[in-house]
């Protein structure tokens, strides 16, 4: 499998509190929330967290490993964010994926998202946990409301905030030729889908992809910190 990973501040923020992960079979992005520096605390400790408890992996129950996984990094972020009080109230998006032809894996809290593209067809595959998100889903709010809703960014739920966390845990089937895409809503708050799907239809490695995926974020203004990790499933 072919990787590409790209993470910028922006054009607007002074620090970049995204993180990621990108240890092939697995695949993470974390989008860090907090005063001061605490959001780039959050999210770097869950992704460090996550490869710490995943790197004991055993080839056995992948849902399971990334379950208690997730939940490990949860406990550490809320820990951290207990023992000092300049971290207090910090917390993180976390999507993680373990990807493998054929079959993928993915956990989340929060509203990164993860994406499958498909034969020029982009699927959100995760739900996010945004209260925009929860209008969308039970048709209280149109898309274009969503857009220019006050509270967009305001999560439903996050990792680190409480000692314990609510873990979306989903099975996807992955195709030769299939492109999976992790990435925070730095990308996806300036470029709709339809504008994902277009660089993502080009036939150039994932290296450059997410180059230009990072650059189209930051050409629509950069507001917010842009990260993304895409994943080629290698053709048949
Ligand atoms: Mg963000």
């Amino acid at each position: 499998m072919r990787v590409g990973t790209g993470t910028d501040v922006g054009r607007v923020r002074v620090t970049n509190e995204d993180a990621y992960w990108a240890q092939t079979p697995w695949f993470a992005v974390a989008d860090g929330m907090g005063g001061h520096a605490a959001g780039e605390v959050a999210s770097r400790l869950a992704v460090d967290s996550l490869a710490r408890t995943l790197a004991a992996f055993d080839g056995g129950d992948v849902d399971g490993w990334l379950l208690r996984a997730v939940q490990q990094a949860n406990r550490d972020v809320w820990a951290r964010a207990q023992a000092d009080a300049a971290l207090a109230g910090m917390g993180t998006t976390l999507t993680v994926a373990h990807i493998e032809p054929g079959r993928m894996v993915i956990a989340h809290v929060g509203d990164s998202r993860c994406y499958r593209f498909r034969d020029g067809a982009l699927q959100l595959l995760t739900a996010d946990h945004s209260i925009v998100g929860e209008l969308l889903r039970t048709g209280t709010l149109s898309e274009a409301e969503a857009e220019v809703h006050p509270h967009r960014n305001v999560l439903t739920r996050a990792l680190g905030t409480a000692p314990h966390v609510e873990v979306d845990v989903l099975q996807e089937a992955l195709r030769p030729g299939d492109r999976v895409l992790l990435c925070t809503d730095g990308l996806t708050s300036v470029l709709g889908d339809d504008e994902v799907a277009l660089r993502l239809a080009l036939s150039e490695p994932p290296e450059s992809v997410t180059k230009r995926l990072v650059a189209a974020a930051n050409e629509g203004g950069g507001p917010d910190n842009t990260t993304v990790v895409l994943v080629d499933i290698p053709r048949a």
